[in-house]
């Protein structure tokens, strides 16, 4: 038998063609071996099975024409240099014009009276049809052929070498064993792995090209699926979880809170409460709107913890966000003997060392930090309450080793990201969600206006009788420094120009390449009051809460995405003072206007994600890597999510017989899904 393996896994070079300088040009584009060439997918298709007359071609068409070269005439530019090339194409039914522009190197490329193939978009005008830089052979070299595919390149590498290669990597092939299951294939009515890889590259109508299709991404949802159902699985094994006294009653730390709690509050918190009452594993996300309250949700169920005698620990995805939870947590329990760690990769030497101590021998109840919270040298007596925020911005592995610090503790994530509840339910799999879609009372909608260069200083003036009147604002910049490269603001430059022009008033710079201890004292000293303008980087993007601030001018809206855009904006409008927010741009690009007109329409995340969906695509917003999930070649999670569904079905059913894919039928299944999640086998899986 043919050892497919060995074939999968030669180098590139023992293609014909490819020698070491192309061999690093496709190095660029992830292509090493004869398997990366065969599961580099194409970005699109050209069809050209029909042969057009050209007395049929409408505009904007991208269309295939066979056409005799009639005339062919080489044009000068305005430097006199021959670079242009026309020529009069003709077939049975009329004729059009082809055009190369910078065609230099193309000069003797064409013979008059020799047929062509040509395949490109139409454009007509004036009465006059063109064609330009279209796809060309010689018609005998290529006749009408089929549906080709269309790959994304690289410089050097041309999209007819990209054919011939990957076809031949195709021949190698031939005949290789599946490795998805059987039954798999069978239950969900799949195509071969053959069929599939020769369709999807070359296929030979549209149906089978449907067909390759799904079964390819039919397969990469399950590897994703059942990766995140094993990870899950050995997260709750061995199936029983805390069961927090239920003796333990919250009130006692309710009843200390300045202010009451939301209906939706109270509601989301009974849940939570309920949950850790009951000897299960809670696997929590609460989603809610920047500024709907869900730290104090958080405090409440580390109170409970710590009042039956466990440890929790709380990350966040930034340093800054982690010292304010620090900060409003020692707040929150000031009155109760609740003792709180704080560590991040800033803690070294004998602090460090006692803060680990103190956690091992339970003398810090609470701990909270960054990711250096997962070190393996962080270490908990009992924990039992493991809370993540902004859970987006982490990976399912590091959720998964900060649960392994303790035995089976309960799980809280938070997360202010909307994500449609179905594709919730599938990529967290039976986590739990409550959503708290209710404000705090007495919040004011965030007024928002867009600022050109013009009106700058009537929103200059604003904000300066605003803090006449006690309150502070922020001013964000897409940089860090002035950049000859990219025409936009930096933080540096506006705090020059701000300084000078909110002279009399305190004002602040923070941005990520400060030094920690720099960017707290700044912090501290903004929430205390004692700045009025802060000057930043979206470094206060996520979580920063200092709610006497009611003003946030934001540079270069243009280049933000709206969910970007709607977290930043919710660092105002955290109190009952009326908010303000704007948005500065000066360019009239329609992305741009449309982007700041919602944002002046609407103060809801919900419905701000679904237009920032819509407007860039899923790709972008709902990108793996903002789900901390591995990235996905072919599926998408929003385009696909009906497959995901039925994806979901065939993975319970796969890990009901066998649920950590010992089998040997599995090994090669498990073998891909491992390499998905850049698993070193025996981590996790
Ligand atoms: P987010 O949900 O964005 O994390 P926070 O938990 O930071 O929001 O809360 C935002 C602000 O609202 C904080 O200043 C907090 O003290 C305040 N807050 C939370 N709950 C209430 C409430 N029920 N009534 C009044 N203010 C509240
Ligand atoms: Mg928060």
């Amino acid at each position: 038998m043919k050892d497919f393996q060995k074939e999968l896994k030669a180098d590139v070079s023992s293609l014909k063609g490819i020698g070491p300088k192309k061999a690093i040009k496709l190095q660029k584009i992830g292509i090493r071996s004869i398997s990366d060439f065969i599961f580099y997918f194409p970005r699109d298709y050209e069809d050209r099975r029909y042969v057009k007359n050209i007395s049929e071609v409408n505009d904007g068409e991208i269309a295939f024409l066979r056409c005799r070269a009639d005339l062919i005439v080489k044009g000068k530019n305005r430097y006199g240099k021959k670079n242009t090339l026309r020529l009069l194409a003709t077939d049975d039914t009329g004729s059009l014009e082809v055009v190369f522009f910078n065609a230099a190197f193309m000069e003797n490329t064409f013979l008059k009276n020799e047929t062509y193939s040509f395949f490109g978009k139409i454009t007509k005008r004036d009465g006059r049809t063109q064609m330009m830089h279209p796809d060309f052979a010689k018609w005998e070299e290529n006749p009408s052929n089929g549906i080709l595919p269309i790959y994304n390149l690289t410089q050097g590498i041309l999209q007819n070498e990209m054919r011939k290669w990957i076809k031949s990597a195709l021949t190698l092939i031939e005949g290789i064993t599946d490795y998805l299951p059987i039954e798999t294939i069978k239950r969900n009515r799949l195509c071969g792995l053959d069929y599939a890889l020769h369709n999807i590259h070359f296929p030979e109508d549209v149906q089978k090209l449907k067909e390759a299709k799904y079964r390819l991404i039919f397969e990469e949802l399950l590897f994703l699926q059942i990766g995140l159902l094993i990870i899950r699985g050995k997260l709750l094994e061995p199936g029983r979880g805390i069961a927090f006294s239920p003796n333990t009653p919250i009130d006692a730390f309710i009843q200390t809170l300045p202010y009451n709690l939301t209906n939706a509050q109270l509601r989301v918190l009974e849940t939570i409460i309920s949950d850790m009452e009951i000897p299960k594993v809670m696997s929590r996300l609460i989603q809610g709107d920047v500024g709907s309250g869900k730290t104090v949700l958080a405090a409440a169920a580390i109170y409970k913890a710590f009042q039956s005698g466990y440890q929790a620990v709380m990350m966040a995805p930034t340093e800054l966000l982690a010292r304010q939870h620090y900060l409003t947590m020692q707040e929150l329990f000031k009155n109760f003997d609740l003792q709180i760690g704080f560590l991040s990769a800033n803690i070294s030497g004998n602090a460090r060392k006692k803060l680990l101590s103190e956690l091992i021998t339970g003398e810090i109840n609470l701990l909270i930090g960054t990711h250096a919270v997962i070190q393996p040298t962080v270490l908990f007596k009992n924990l039992g309450l493991v809370i993540t925020d902004e859970q987006h911005r982490f990976g399912v592995n590091q959720r998964v080793l900060l649960s392994k610090k303790g035995v089976d503790p309960d799980i809280l994530v938070m997360t202010a990201t909307p994500i449609p509840r179905t594709l919730a339910i599938i990529l967290y799999g039976d986590l739990d969600i409550s959503v708290l879609d209710e404000m705090p009372p007495g919040r004011k909608k965030i007024i928002t206006r867009i600022t050109t260069k013009d009106d700058r200083k009537s929103a200059y003036a604003f904000i300066k009788e605003e803090i006449k009147n006690g309150r502070q604002a922020y001013v964000v910049a897409p940089l860090i420094e002035d950049s000859e490269v990219l025409d936009a603001k930096s933080a540096t430059g506006l705090f020059d120009e701000l300084s000078i022009e909110f002279k009399g008033f305190r004002t602040a710079l923070i941005h990520g390449e400060l030094k920690q201890t720099e960017k707290d004292a700044i912090m501290s000293s903004f929430n205390e009051g004692k700045i009025d303008v802060l000057i930043a980087t979206v470094v206060i993007e996520v979580g920063i809460n200092v709610p006497n601030a009611t003003c946030i001018l934001i540079e270069n809206a243009e280049r933000f995405g709206l969910a970007q855009l709607h977290q930043l904006r919710g660092r105002v409008g955290r109190a009952e003072y009326q908010s303000y927010c704007f948005l500065s741009t000066d360019t009239d690009s329609k992305l741009g206007i449309e982007r700041t007109d919602i944002m002046q329409q609407t103060n809801d995340g919900f419905l701000i994600a679904d237009k920032d969906l819509e407007l860039r695509g899923p790709g972008e917003f709902f990108g793996t890597k903002q789900h901390g999930l591995p990235e996905l070649k072919i599926a998408n999670l929003i385009k696909h999510i009906k497959v995901l569904e039925q994806v979901r079905r065939e993975s319970s059913v796969l890990l009901a017989s066998d649920p950590n894919l010992i089998r040997r039928e599995h090994a090669e299944l498990k073998g891909h899904i491992e390499q998905m999640f850049e698993i070193v086998e025996g981590v996790i899986l």
